[in-house]
């Protein structure tokens, strides 16, 4: 049974009806090049489950996405200075328009670091009073009890 939808652009490209160049595929996930990538090597790693945010996608989806990100991960290693001197690279998973996700199919970004110019530039503001000892306490315990009942 096929969990894609008629309409979204990567259910599209796994059934093969846009084109794209496709790096690897299992039964539940597909790898591709981004089309408009940040650094040599750009990848988006997709789930064939059709669904805009991580917490809708089955567990089972998910846990094929990983390891496939971490293929490309080592692949797009391999031209720079082999397996031992890895630069770096970041996995990114952008979930609703307000976080800057474009395309609403959950899509791992696996993003090549190495130099300060190209790749993703990451920078977050850190509120002071986010950071109070009472507060966070308090955020603590409300998280602990909600997690227990998922
Ligand atoms: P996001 O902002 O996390 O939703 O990222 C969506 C990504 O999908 C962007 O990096 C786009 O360049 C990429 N993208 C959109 N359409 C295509 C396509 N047809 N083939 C490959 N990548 C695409």
């Amino acid at each position: 049974m096929s969990h894609l939808s008629a309409n979204c652009i990567f259910c599209k490209i796994i059934r093969g009806e846009i084109p794209s160049l496709k790096l690897a595929e299992s039964a539940k996930s597909y790898a591709f090049l981004d089309i408009g990538p940040t650094a040599k090597g750009h990848a988006l790693v997709i789930p064939k489950y059709c669904g805009e945010k991580l917490h809708d996608i089955p567990d089972e989806y998910l846990a094929d996405l990983l390891p496939m990100a971490k293929k490309i991960a080592l692949a797009s290693q391999l031209d720079v200075k082999g397996l031992d001197s890895t630069p770096g690279y970041n996995i990114l998973q952008n979930n609703g328009r307000i976080a800057h996700q474009v395309v609403p199919h959950v899509h791992v970004h696996l993003i090549p670091k190495r130099d300060e110019e190209t790749g993703l530039q990451v920078g977050w503001p850190q509120p002071a009073d986010a950071a109070d000892k009472d507060q966070l306490a308090s955020l603590h315990k409300d998280l602990v009890e909600r997690i227990s009942k998922l």
